[in-house]
């Protein structure tokens, strides 16, 4: 008989000649399951996705209470859908007074699209800033601010007028100038190997759009909902952005994405051209549903004020010869092991000891930690002991 991973190699459009090819059979809380009974603690959340863990029941049961009344109705943006509406209000109650127009897609790269499109409608401007090593997705826009140039080389040409600056460069700022349509970045930088801005320089950076007319978006797709340590990732930097875009935990396991602005610069999407972004499956009834539960329940349970001190139980635990440092905040870590080989090495011994982690798209030499944020302590201090173990065996 063939096997299920053998027809997955067949029948499924691969993405490295390497895939992981462990079969997930279920999956609860932090823990996934295979057919055969092996279980694994889940130390990248689906890529940030999972805050919640797997088959969170609110999640679930708010998909399912939705699939009983309807499934997809319209096209986005023309009837009245409660759970978009639900959503968005209860989105826009959380953000600064100014995101107040939640504008709903299917995903992070979708959202980047949105916004940038929108940043440039609003302003009649085309140049685009964006940052080294930064990832926004992997459709032709937010592609093209993805700042390293073997990822895009075989995919251009790409977006005009697209410049890229280092991080943390104060000099480079004079890049945003009266042209500059916007400037995109990560609250921190995830897929670089968890780079963050330095307080300063992000309040430098939010001061220097201001004084040019130039849009701040704020890609907060893996840092958003809790992540950080704060309910947003911005909140670390006390700025607020004109844009800001999210997905991943948005979903609390299904798809949906968002870009917020104010509503007068959103509005410009309703004229010249008319149906100025559309999208079919934008704000789908059941993710925004599943959505609302995962929101209220992050922001309505103690969960994002417990993130720090999960992350130092972390970092406690975390003691071993080959750790040469560990970056992050909250619950989005890099822990640096020396090099890609021994990153390997780890993956593979992770599996085989009972942990899935990865690495970063931008950074090779350091494993991801970015567990569900309901990780019990007991629960960190027990993966943080198979993490050793995982080591020694490397
Ligand atoms: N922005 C950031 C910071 C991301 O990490 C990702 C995905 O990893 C994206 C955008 C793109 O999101 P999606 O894969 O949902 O298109």
């Amino acid at each position: 008989m063939v096997s299920k991973r053998e027809l997955f190699l067949n029948y499924l459009g691969q993405t490295s000649e390497s895939p992981y090819l462990i079969e997930i059979e279920k999956a609860d809380g932090i823990y996934m399951y295979s057919p055969e009974g092996e279980k694994y603690v889940d130390l990248i959340s689906g890529v940030s996705v999972s805050s919640l863990g797997h088959n969170f029941k609110p999640v679930v049961d708010a998909a399912k209470a939705q699939m009983d009344k309807h499934l997809h109705l319209m096209v986005y943006g023309e009837f009245v859908q409660s759970p978009q509406v639900d959503l968005a209000k209860y989105l826009v109650n959380l953000l600064p007074k100014s995101l107040n127009s939640v504008y709903f897609v299917n995903s992070g790269s979708e959202a980047i699209e949105g916004a940038i499109k929108l940043a440039k409608r609003v302003t009649g401007r085309t140049k685009m800033i964006a940052f080294n090593n930064a990832y926004h997705g992997s459709s032709h826009g937010a592609l093209s601010l993805c700042g390293n140039e073997d990822f895009k080389f075989a995919f251009r040409p790409l977006l005009p007028e697209v410049y890229q600056i280092n991080l943390n460069e104060y000099s480079q700022l004079d890049e945003i100038d009266e042209q500059t349509a916007c400037v995109v970045l990560e609250t921190i930088q995830a897929e670089a190997g968890v780079q963050i801005p330095q307080k300063e320089y992000f309040k430098h950076l939010a001061q220097k759009c201001k004084e040019k007319g130039a849009l701040l978006i704020l890609d907060e797709i893996q840092t958003g909902f809790g992540r950080t340590g704060k309910m947003f990732g911005f909140q670390n930097y006390d700025i607020v952005p004109d844009i800001v875009c999210f997905a991943k935990a948005m979903g609390g396991g299904m798809p949906i994405g968002a870009f917020v602005a104010p509503k007068y610069i959103m509005d410009s999407f309703k004229t010249n051209p008319v149906l100025g972004h559309i999208t079919t499956f934008g704000g789908h009834p059941v993710s925004a549903a599943a959505s609302l539960a995962a929101i209220k329940y992050i922001n309505e349970s103690n969960l994002v004020e417990l993130v720090v001190e999960k992350e130092m139980i972390f970092r406690q635990n975390l003691k071993h010869e080959l750790i040469s440092e560990i970056r992050g905040n909250g619950l989005l870590l890099a822990v640096e092991i020396g090099s890609f080989q021994n990153v390997l090495k780890l993956v593979k011994a992770g599996i085989e000891v009972g942990f899935i982690t990865d690495w970063f798209i931008f950074h090779d030499s350091a494993f991801r930690i970015a567990p569900p944020l309901n990780i019990s302590n007991e629960q960190i201090i027990e993966v943080c002991g198979l993490i050793i173990e995982a080591l020694n065996r490397i």
